[in-house]
């Protein structure tokens, strides 16, 4: 079968063929249905060197994945060939509590692991090719009623990872507080969607393209404000001078969280889950008074369960543009170039 790999650190990946993958015990194959591209593909394309990661090259892209059951390795149960499936894509130990959370995002014993810290598209082979093997069945979640793989993909990721952020600072989002998405893209159109749906915060969202503004406001946010001029000040503004209760950084440069700390309101969330690499300088006077500042990494098994009920009942609508995979190159070109707006899925 052709697959799309990243054969080495700071290259292209190309299409190239590959054996199809066989189950072994416990082990499940997946026949692509979508695989979703990410901006952080990109940062595995450019960023990276050898040594950088526990990981590396060569491996298939594609870490947001979904399909239908293809092949049952030995031993597994509870799944039947050609059901619908979404793949939780961090494939942790298993084993330690974390794991046994649902959060393999967070796995505590990464050497035993099948990979150290990543998973399918993140140093083992992913999505985009028409094939999966997925380590272990409790990775698979099946898709609701009324919800197809190619829209399901993006979920896994780019709906998943903004909803535990915002999960997470649900007691924040009171029907009086404000929230600010900062970037509009994959991620941020889909946090808009989730608070919308999930909260009945004000939402405030900030990006530097007219276009990913107006993806905001058809996605839900109150109010949209173009990073040029002063943003922190508009949301000071918008407030009556408190500020934003939970502010989400989807970019995470220096001037992104700068602005956050800027706009975030005593007593709120920062949280950055954006991975541009920037710094936020924390001390005592930096910042308003009880403030907490995280940073997230995807979400667990049970949170991919509610997102895809929210998908299924049509209140999380990732945009969608669909690519075949001779042509998912195409789609990392444009998402470099900024002229993508919300989700490329590879359909191969
Ligand atoms: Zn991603
Ligand atoms: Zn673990």
């Amino acid at each position: 079968m052709r697959a799309l790999r990243l054969l080495e650190w700071k290259s292209s990946p190309e299409i190239v063929e590959v054996p199809e993958p066989v189950p072994g015990p416990g082990e499940v194959v997946i026949r692509v249905g979508g695989a979703g591209a990410c901006h952080s593909d990109l940062h595995l394309m450019h960023d990276f060197t050898e040594g950088q990661l526990p990981w590396g090259p060569p491996f298939t892209l594609g870490h947001e994945t979904a399909g239908w059951v293809h092949r049952l390795g030995e031993g597994v149960t509870g799944l039947e060939e050609g059901l619908p499936v979404a793949v939780h894509g961090a494939w942790g130990c298993g084993r330690c509590a974390r794991c046994r959370l649902g959060a393999d995002n967070y796995c505590e014993d990464p050497a035993a692991a099948p990979v150290a810290g990543g998973g399918g598209g993140l140093g083992m082979d992913g999505g985009m090719a028409p094939y999966l093997l997925v380590p272990d069945a409790r990775h698979l979640g099946p898709l609701p009623d009324g919800l197809d793989p190619v829209r399901a993909a993006p979920l896994t990721d780019a709906g998943l990872t903004p909803y535990h952020a915002i999960r997470r600072s649900w007691p924040k989002l009171t029907p009086d507080s404000t929230a600010l998405v900062i970037g509009v893209g994959g991620l941020g159109h889909l946090a808009v969607q989730i608070l919308r749906a999930t909260t009945a915060t004000r939402i405030i969202a900030v990006d530097t393209r007219p276009e990913a503004l107006e993806v905001a406001r058809e996605s839900g946010a109150d109010l949209v404000l173009a990073a040029a001029g002063d943003p922190a000040d508009a949301v000071k503004d918008a407030t009556r001078g408190r500020g934003a209760d939970v502010v989400l950084d989807f970019v995470g440069s220096d001037a992104t969280l700068a602005l956050a700390a800027a706009a975030v309101r005593s007593m709120g969330d920062l949280t950055i889950v954006g991975i541009a690499g920037g710094s936020l300088a924390v001390s005592f006077f930096s910042q308003p008074y009880e403030v907490s500042i995280q940073t997230t990494y995807w979400g667990t098994r049970t949170e991919l369960a509610e997102v895809l009920e929210l998908g299924a009942r049509g209140l999380l609508t990732p945009r969608i543009r669909t690519f075949p995979l001779a042509e998912a190159r195409a789609a990392y070109d444009l998402m470099s170039a900024g002229e993508l707006a919300g989700r490329a899925v590879v359909v191969p």
